[in-house]
């Protein structure tokens, strides 16, 4: 689909989203740089990407005038959010090139299918994931209660719709187990290892319709309360010997999954006793990434421009990473003083730091724990940019 074009109709080249968060809005911004007209099918009025869009179809995921206004509209589509139901995805497929596909986007929506594709790939990519046992029924829960001592401590997660830590209980004992599961509804589980971690990281797989594949180097996640809280994106963030592996591992995940679009995987690097640790493999997102986002502003192609371009069927460029990074998220927090009252933070004084570039996702009300937007530093070497990075964290403490 060139850039720019317009059809015999006169209808100009269209790139589409389904979901209308930071994540869809980021996309239609490189979308538009190179000339695209965009449409996103978004329920919500006020969302990140629907007031940037040219078009913004204002209907659930799965209605289906929503979703024929979409095709219509669109000469191939993405999806932002990987909880859109792949059954949408599925009806767009029937009459317009989808990426990434139904089917993979709906492996990366169960943990358990997910787990089981990592295990399945296991071979190629060098990595495994962590020591698990699926709980769907009561049967199954009694059973591991009995025979999985080992993954205790652990994890609980739901199967399906977690995401920032939500629908995850630990649980230390069999009994804690149960109740775990009985809070979490009954619904299908993964019971995780509670694993050592020493550092957390993931990896940006762009592929096209024709396999053509490019990574970016790992970046280095902290997390906080489940929720990505700072990205260190540099040279040396990581053992070399950990981020080969991780990239590596990753790149083979996306082939084997035959995977068209952006993927993210993430991985936990572990204690095991050896000099660098191990590294396990946690989750993948079927599209671009909080913890991609600094991208944008260090590398000459971010990944949305990625994404845009696999979707498109244009080249993939290799990204060149040209500065050292960090970014910090902005959580809505950032906005609520001690007391909870909304504070607009000092953003004179943050902006005078230098290297910093600020990202606001247009989200008008501030609420703890929601993603508001990002700073992301940059710089001439890895020194001054962590500085800048600890001068920015503590005015927007
Ligand atoms: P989400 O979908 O919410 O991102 P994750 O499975 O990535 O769920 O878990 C969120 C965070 O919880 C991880 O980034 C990590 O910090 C921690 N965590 C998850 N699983 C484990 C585990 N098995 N051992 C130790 N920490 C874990
Ligand atoms: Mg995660």
């Amino acid at each position: 689909i060139f850039p720019g074009s317009v059809d015999a109709a006169g209808q100009p080249a269209t790139l589409g989203v389904l979901g209308g968060g930071q994540l869809g809005r980021m996309f239609v911004h490189a979308a538009q740089r190179l000339g695209y007209f965009t449409a996103v099918l978004e329920p919500d009025a006020q969302s990140p990407a629907g007031l940037v869009s040219h078009h913004h179809i204002q209907t659930t995921y799965d209605d289906p005038a929503g979703l024929a206004e979409l095709a219509q509209l669109c000469q191939s589509i993405t999806t932002e959010f990987e909880n859109v139901p792949a059954q949408a995805l599925q009806t767009l497929a029937q009459t317009r090139p989808v990426a990434p596909s139904a089917a993979v986007v709906g492996i990366a929506q169960n943990r358990i299918e997910e787990k089981a594709h990592f295990t399945a790939c296991a071979d190629v990519s060098g990595v495994t994931c962590a020591p698990y046992a699926v709980i769907e029924t009561l049967a199954q829960l009694q059973a591991v209660q009995n025979e999985r001592a080992d993954l205790l401590p652990g994890i609980l997660k739901t199967a399906r719709m977690g995401y920032d830590g939500k629908g995850q209980v630990r649980v230390k004992t069999a009994k804690e187990l149960a109740a775990a599961w009985a809070e979490l509804g009954s619904v299908a589980c993964v019971l995780e290892k509670m694993l050592p971690l020493t550092a957390e990281c993931s990896v940006l797989v762009a592929r096209g319709w024709d396999g053509q594949i490019v990574s970016f180097a790992p970046q280095r996640n902290v997390h906080v309360n489940g929720i990505l809280a700072v990205t260190a994106a540099y040279e040396g963030n990581m053992p070399s010997v950990l981020a080969d592996r991780a990239r590596d591992a990753a790149v083979a995940i996306a082939q084997h999954l035959g995977y068209v679009g952006v993927l993210c995987v993430e991985f936990f690097v572990v204690d095991d006793g050896t000099e660098h640790g191990g590294l396990v493999v946690n989750e993948m997102a079927p599209r671009p990434h909080n913890s991609g986002h600094y991208t944008i502003d260090a590398c000459d192609a971010s990944q949305f421009d990625l994404q845009v371009h696999a979707l498109a069927g244009l080249p993939l460029p290799q990204s060149r990473q040209h500065s050292p990074a960090i970014m910090l998220n902005l959580l809505g927090d950032v906005w609520l003083d001690a007391n909870g009252q909304l504070q607009e933070p000092d953003w004179q004084a943050v902006l005078r730091l230098p290297g910093t570039h600020l990202h606001l996702y247009g989200k008008l009300d501030a609420r703890a724990g929601r993603k508001m937007g990002h700073l992301t530093i940059t710089g001439p070497d890895v020194d001054g940019v962590k500085a800048v990075a600890r001068r920015a964290a503590a005015l927007l403490s």
